[in-house]
């Protein structure tokens, strides 16, 4: 059952963030400005929901924002656990910092979120790091702004706070979203499924849900203030509810978000395989606002891997599953996850690898290398693989899934698709960028005045990862 921070504890908090607000009205006083922040976003779309939240605080304490680390009064990043390179980038980027804080003493960094949840991290941040000022894993976000505080006024070094993992759930956080047409909602946090390469469960602790009048509130609120998309973020949203006493499941939530007014389009992530249920599959037919997307990581195509993996299906598990998803919804766009390499993975088991993706063709896929995470069961394993035969394996992955997914990108064109437009594109600023009900990107020419409202446009050209259109009337 989860448990909830004291809303005295949170309101103690919102305390702190008005005192730093006037220490903020001050600075800028003295320096023409208010201070200013920089965050930085590593992992998952829950990270990106936990970084939004910190945001939102840093706002209400008056808080400006800026892109770069060099101009920044205040440095936060939410870091990852899950692969190596995360890790050695956030090191890399403290390692920068440094210098920086040489010359600017009183500039503070902090670090949170996963990867911090691990003890030999924080011994290193402590050891080589001590320039950070601020340590919290994912449990203390709410309390950033005592924390922020203490380290503004008096100077008190070294805050750490990593010790629970199964951290209470903090409702009533401020929030500052990146868009305003679309929005993460949380509905639970933590895993209970100790998938054996994975250190999720043991820095995010065990499953906690909220409950459904929290998670409907939020949706309302985000209605009520223009936002249409909805994308319902967990660990395996598929488990939800199970730890609630209210008769509830992830199916009926989907059902009860797709009767609130002014949503016009619902998407979740992410979805385990062994809980995908029959009744899960009608709801998402049944709701005409679930998109025609599913996420439904695999991760291995061999039996043999699957079961060293703990991943608790088999490849036939998961074929039938999807059989019974197209069954349904004909139109429906898959994409997955898939990890090369695992460290008992053959060239053989890598076969079954590929003939899964030849079999579901999916519209698009994740894919990584294994990376060894400390602490859990497959660090312990022996490769049997070279590094250069997992390379070649992760190469031959992409070339055989590019075409796939080129090959589901030409059968668009010439359709029209409603499309919410998300803004200019990143990669060209005289185009607009959005998705179409099925997650496809697609790019088009228009104004930018078009942003957050949904478009038809024909589609008129596509490529492995994109499309592009013209904008019909
Ligand atoms: S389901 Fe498995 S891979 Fe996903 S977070 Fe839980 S343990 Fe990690």
């Amino acid at each position: 059952m989860a448990e909830y921070v004291d809303n005295k504890e949170i309101e103690i908090q919102k305390g702190y963030i008005y005192k730093i607000k006037e220490l903020n009205n001050r600075f800028a006083v003295q320096n023409g400005r208010p201070m200013r922040a920089n965050t930085e976003t590593y992992g998952c779309q829950q990270n990106e929901n936990d970084t939004e939240r910190i945001r939102g605080m840093l706002h209400e304490a008056g808080f400006e924002f800026c892109d770069d680390a060099e101009n920044a009064d205040v440095v936060i990043y939410n870091t990852c656990a899950v692969r190596e390179n995360a890790e050695q980038k956030v090191f890399g980027r403290l390692g920068i910092l440094k210098h920086i804080k040489e010359s600017r003493p009183e500039m503070i960094i902090g670090i949170c979120g996963c990867m911090v949840q691990q003890e030999h991290i924080t011994e290193k941040i402590k050891k080589i790091h001590s320039h950070v000022d601020m340590v919290f894993g994912t449990h203390a976000l709410y309390k950033m702004p005592e924390y922020l505080y203490e380290v503004i006024t008096k100077n008190k070094k070294s805050v750490i706070d990593i010790e629970d993992s199964d951290g209470k759930i903090a409702e009533d956080i401020p929030i500052l979203r990146d868009y305003s047409q679309k929005a993460w909602v949380s509905i639970m946090y933590g895993c209970n499924n100790f998938c054996s390469y994975c250190i999720v469960p043991y820095v995010r602790g065990r499953e906690r849900s909220r409950t459904s009048t929290a998670v409907l509130n939020e949706v309302k609120q985000l209605v009520e203030n223009g936002c249409t998309e909805i994308c319902l973020l967990g660990q395996n949203v598929n488990s939800y509810g199970k730890d609630l006493e209210e008769d509830i499941n992830f199916a009926k939530l989907l059902r009860m978000v797709n009767d609130i007014e002014g949503v016009e389009r619902i998407r979740f992530m992410t979805s385990h395989p062994k809980d995908l249920s029959d009744e899960l599959i009608l709801a998402m037919a049944e709701c005409e606002k679930v998109c025609r997307q599913l996420h439904l990581p695999f991760q291995a195509g061999s039996n043999e891997v699957l079961k060293k993996m703990n991943r608790g299906y088999t490849r036939e598990d998961y074929l039938e599953k999807i059989r019974k998803v197209k069954e349904k919804m004909p139109d429906i766009s898959l994409s997955t996850d898939v990890i090369v390499g695992f460290p008992t993975e053959t060239n053989e088991d890598f076969e079954w690898t590929l003939d899964m993706l030849r079999q579901v063709e999916y519209d698009n896929i994740f894919s990584f290398i294994y990376s060894r995470r400390e602490g859990t069961p497959a660090a312990k394993l022996d490769f049997v693989l070279s590094d250069d035969e997992i390379h070649n394996n992760f190469n031959r992955l992409l070339e055989v899934q590019n075409e796939i997914s080129k090959k589901k990108n030409d059968a668009y064109v010439g359709r029209i698709e409603t499309v919410l437009v998300d803004g200019v594109s990143k990669n060209d600023d005289k185009m607009l960028s959005g998705r179409t009900d099925t997650s496809k990107i697609v790019n088009f020419k228009g104004d930018k005045s078009l942003t957050g409202k949904y478009v038809k446009v024909k589609i008129c050209e596509a490529h492995t990862w994109s499309l592009n259109g013209v904008l019909v009337d």
